[in-house]
């Protein structure tokens, strides 16, 4: 009889969103009438720009002619797309990445879960705790977290270190050595953002106990304030030790479209001498056949002058929002964090709720639907996640409804 992996049966079951999806459609099967505002799924909703859509029609119909049809894409992503990134991400920065050192993908979600493979059960993880939580799910999967504690909701061999408001939702350098570490900045959930000097703590602090770092950098395009970095590659040495996630999903609104890179520098060697780079081209080789053709043209178009600026308008739209909210919010006399070079706002849930029952208090008197913050891990009780994603016309009422609630 066949078995299943049991790390896969180990998982606890109740997913945060699946939990909220469940909640939401029970309150409006029962009140139809009710119109419900949805800020807690991090999906854009704005549609794709017009030199997105134009890029997409092309290459549809350069793919319905013998001439410039294209069959199977290189698995580490068309070199177009690659040297369209390298100059603008990082030469234009000053940054020293080449086009051997990107490996294109269908969004992070996939690789921030697949890295997870090309490393030693053995190593130790530490995540932040509130955690996007993939990261500790898929070390789960792969059999490096140990057991899962329900009494705690944690992991007993993943390392958490807490964001909270005592350290200003920046995690502290671990006491317990940790092999990986998984850095999120702009933070999912929090919002907040790290400064290059405290960016470059860490990058010296895994240079000397021999750690990787592997860095999401999904809302970099969301940084409005000069002393955060867009890259973790702007502090020194971190070319030796961190690999970087990035997504076409929250700044071009791919979301449904899928695209995103991973940047994984040749200078990263593991304790065997084995270089990073090669082994994750070997793990993309065997696993992966790469982005298909028109979507690779599309991010192509995301640089492209036009693009660029449209991509930038999408943006200042959705970081106007997270303003309004923030503005909104504290005017109310809610506590908030985030939401200044991140489309998440994390607010202090009011009169001591736990993040559950806000939620319901929301969605039942007001209709709102957020994002407890308990679901991303233990410190992120008595929080709550509101996102940016909306029209300016929805926040604005779900704005005035939270006021009222
Ligand atoms: N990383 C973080 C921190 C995210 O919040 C998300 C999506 O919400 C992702 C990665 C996944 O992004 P993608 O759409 O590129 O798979």
């Amino acid at each position: 009889m066949f078995e299943v992996n049991q790390n896969y049966a180990k998982l606890p079951g109740s997913y945060l969103f699946a939990n909220i999806g469940r909640k939401v459609k029970a309150f409006s099967e029962a009140n139809p009438d009710k119109k419900i505002i949805r800020l807690g799924i991090g999906d854009v909703t704005e549609p794709l720009t017009p030199a997105v859509v134009k890029a997409l029609k092309d290459a549809s119909e350069d793919m319905a002619h013998a001439a410039t049809f294209h069959g199977y894409p290189d698995y580490e992503g068309a070199y177009f797309l690659r040297h369209a990134i390298v100059e603008n991400e990082y030469k234009a920065r000053g940054l020293d990445i080449s086009e051997d050192e990107i490996f294109v993908n269908d969004g992070a979600k996939s690789d921030s879960s697949d890295l997870s493979d090309i490393f030693s059960l053995n190593n130790k993880v530490a995540v932040c705790d509130p955690v996007y939580p993939v990261y500790v799910n898929t070390n789960a999967l792969c059999g490096r977290a140990g057991d899962y504690i329900a009494a705690t909701e944690r992991w007993s061999n993943i390392i958490y270190m807490p964001c909270t408001e005592q350290n200003a939702f920046l995690p502290e350098l671990p006491t317990e050595t940790p092999d990986i570490i998984y850095l999120c900045f702009p933070n999912n959930p929090t919002g907040m953002a790290i400064t290059r000097d405290q960016l470059q703590v860490w990058v010296d602090y895994a240079r000397k106990v021999g750690a990787v770092i592997i860095y999401d950098d999904a809302y970099e395009a969301y940084i409005t304030e000069d002393n955060v970095p867009h890259s973790i590659y702007e502090c020194e040495g971190a070319q030796e030790c961190a690999i970087e996630m990035r997504s076409f999903s929250k700044n071009a609104g791919f979301t449904g479209v899928r695209l995103g890179y991973t940047v994984v520098p040749k200078a990263i060697k593991s304790a065997q001498g084995d270089s990073l780079n090669k082994i994750w081209a070997m793990h993309q080789e065997m696993k992966f056949n790469g982005v298909s053709y028109i979507i690779q043209k599309a991010g192509e178009a995301v640089y492209s002058e036009q693009g660029k600026k449209e991509t930038r308008d999408m943006v200042a739209f959705y970081q106007n929002n997270a303003k309004t909210i923030v503005n909104g919010l504290t005017e109310a006399g809610y506590t908030c964090y985030g939401g200044v070079n991140s489309p998440y706002i994390w607010l202090k849930t009011p009169n001591g709720m736990t993040s559950w029952q806000f939620f319901d208090h929301l969605l039942n008197t007001v209709n709102v639907v957020g994002t407890p913050g308990s679901g991303f891990g233990p410190s992120g009780e008595g929080f709550f996640r509101l996102t940016a994603f909306n029209s300016q016309a929805n926040i604005k009422e779900a704005l005035e409804r939270i006021k009222n609630a």
